[in-house]
C-alpha cells in the first residue's frame, strides 16, 4: 500500500481569479474579458475558502488508513506549503481585495510561515505601487506573462502591453523587492525566427532572473487566432518552428547554468516553483473558484467552470447549509491505484526527476514497479527513455515526446 504519510504534512492551496481586461488570441483558458461580476464573485470565492476547510482534513490520512497516527499540531490540517493565485490575470484585484482573500486563508489555514505564495500578473496591470503593495501583503514570488520582448510578436499574439512596458515591470518588479521572480516566454512565433529567439533569450538571461516558463504556441481549439489562422488572416504556426526554437532554449538554459527541470520550465539551482513541483509529487492541494481543481491524494475534484454558475452555486449551498444538503459546485473522481500509477508516469517523465523505480516499490507495490521497467525496456532500447539503477527518465531531446512514452508506460488492464 503506497505511504500516504508524507502527504497528510503537506499541501497547497490554488485560487483562480478568472477575469481579464481583454481575451488574447491564443487564449484557450476559461477566463471572462469583464469585471461585471468581480464583487458576486469575490464573496463566492471567500465562502468556498472558509466552507472547504475540511477537504484537507479528510484526506487520505484517514481514508485510507485510520489507524495511523494523524500528523501532530494544525488538528489534522497539513501546513500549507505554497499559495498560487491563477487565472485569468489575478493582478487586476486590487491589492485591498488580495490582501483580503490572503488574510480569510491565513485565518482559515495553517499557513508555514515560509510559504512560498505566488501571484500571476500580466504587464498591463502593473505598477511600481502595486508591486510594492504584493510585497507588504506578503507576496514573495512573481510570475510575469511577458510572452517576448518584440512587438511585432506581442501584437501577433494580441497582447496588451508592449516590448518597452514588459523591461519596465521586470525593473518595477525588482525595484519593489521581488527576488523570486519568473517570466513567461512564447516560442515557435510566425512572426519571430531563430536570431529573433535568440534575443529574447539574450534580454531574459542578462536579467538574471531565477526561473523561465517557455511554451511552444500552441493552437487551441477555441482560440480566436486559431479561427484567425485557418481563414487565412495570419500566418499559420509551423512546428519545424517550434523544434528549432526548443533546441535554441534548452541549448542556451544550459549554457547559462540554468537547470532544465520540466518540459517548459527552467530555473538557477534550487528555484524551482515549489507550487507546480508538488503537482508533480502528488502533494494535496486544494483549488478555490471557477474551474480550480484539488487533489486529496486518492481524489480529484474539479468546479464548475463558469463563474455565474459558480456564484449560483455557492449561494445555494450557502441557503441550503442548514438542511445539510449543498447544491455541489463540483464533480469528483475517486482515482484507482492504476489510476494513481498513470498519472506518477506521466507527470514525472515531464520532469528531470522522472521515475523514481524505488519509490514506486516502495510505496505503490512491486506490481508497479516490475510492470513499469518491463515495459520501459524496449523504450530505452529504441533511445526515447533513458535509464539509470533506480531512474527513468527523458533526455532534453527525449522530453518532447514525453507524452508518448508515458502512453506506452500506462498500465494495460
Ligand atoms: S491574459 Fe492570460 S488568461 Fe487572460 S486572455 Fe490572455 S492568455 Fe488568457
Amino acid at each position: 500500500m503506497r505511504d500516504f504519510s508524507y502527504f497528510c504534512t503537506m499541501a497547497g492551496i490554488y485560487i483562480h481569479i478568472p477575469f481579464c481586461n481583454s481575451k488574447c488570441a491564443y487564449c484557450g483558458f476559461y477566463s471572462l474579458p469583464s469585471l461585471k461580476l468581480e464583487e458576486r464573485f469575490l464573496e463566492a470565492l471567500k465562502a468556498e475558502i472558509v466552507d472547504r476547510k475540511q477537504y484537507l482534513q479528510r484526506g487520505p490520512h484517514c481514508e485510507l488508513d485510520p489507524q495511523s497516527p494523524a500528523p501532530k499540531g494544525n488538528h489534522g490540517m497539513p501546513t500549507i506549503n505554497t499559495i498560487y493565485f491563477g487565472g485569468g490575470t489575478p493582478s487586476l484585484l486590487s491589492i485591498k481585495e488580495i490582501g483580503e482573500l490572503l488574510h480569510l486563508i491565513n485565518t482559515h489555514y495553517p499557513v508555514a510561515p515560509n510559504a512560498e505564495i505566488t501571484l500571476e500578473a500580466n504587464p498591463d496591470t502593473l505598477s511600481l505601487e502595486y508591486l510594492k503593495g504584493l510585497r507588504q501583503i506578503g507576496f514573495n514570488r512573481l510570475s510575469i506573462g511577458i510572452q517576448s520582448f518584440f512587438d511585432n510578436d506581442l501584437k501577433y499574439l494580441s497582447r496588451r502591453h508592449d516590448s518597452q512596458h514588459a523591461r519596465q515591470c521586470i525593473d518595477w518588479a525588482k525595484q519593489a523587492g521581488f527576488s523570486n521572480i519568473s517570466i513567461d516566454l512564447i516560442y515557435g512565433l510566425p512572426t519571430s525566427n531563430a536570431e529573433q529567439w535568440n534575443k529574447n533569450l539574450d534580454i531574459f538571461f542578462a536579467y538574471s532572473l531565477p526561473h523561465l516558463s517557455a511554451y511552444a504556441l500552441t493552437l487551441e481549439p477555441n482560440a480566436i487566432l486559431t479561427k484567425q489562422i485557418k481563414q487565412g488572416k495570419l500566418p499559420p504556426v509551423s512546428e519545424e518552428d517550434a523544434l528549432r526554437d526548443y533546441e535554441i532554449l534548452c541549448q542556451r538554459a544550459a549554457e547559462n547554468s540554468y537547470l532544465h527541470y520540466e518540459i517548459s520550465n527552467f530555473c538557477r539551482c534550487g528555484m524551482h516553483s515549489k507550487h507546480n513541483a508538488s503537482y508533480w509529487f502528488g502533494t494535496p492541494y486544494i483549488g478555490f473558484g471557477p474551474s480550480a481543481h484539488s487533489f486529496d491524494g486518492t481524489s480529484r475534484q474539479w468546479n464548475i467552470s463558469s463563474v455565474e454558475k459558480y456564484i449560483d452555486a455557492r449561494r445555494e449551498t450557502a441557503r441550503l447549509q442548514d438542511q445539510k444538503v449543498p447544491r455541489p459546485v463540483s464533480e469528483k473522481e475517486q482515482l484507482s491505484p492504476e489510476q494513481l500509477y498513470d498519472e506518477y508516469v506521466m507527470l514525472r517523465l515531464r520532469t528531470h526527476w522522472g521515475i523514481d523505480l524505488k519509490w514506486l516499490k516502495r510505496e505503490m507495490g512491486e506490481r508497479f514497479s516490475t510492470y513499469c521497467e518491463q515495459h520501459a525496456k524496449h523504450l530505452v532500447a529504441q533511445g526515447k527513455l533513458s535509464q539509470t539503477r533506480e531512474f527513468l527518465y527523458l533526455t532534453d531531446e527525449q522530453m518532447l515526446f514525453a507524452d508518448g512514452v508515458a502512453e506506452e508506460l500506462f498500465w494495460e488492464s
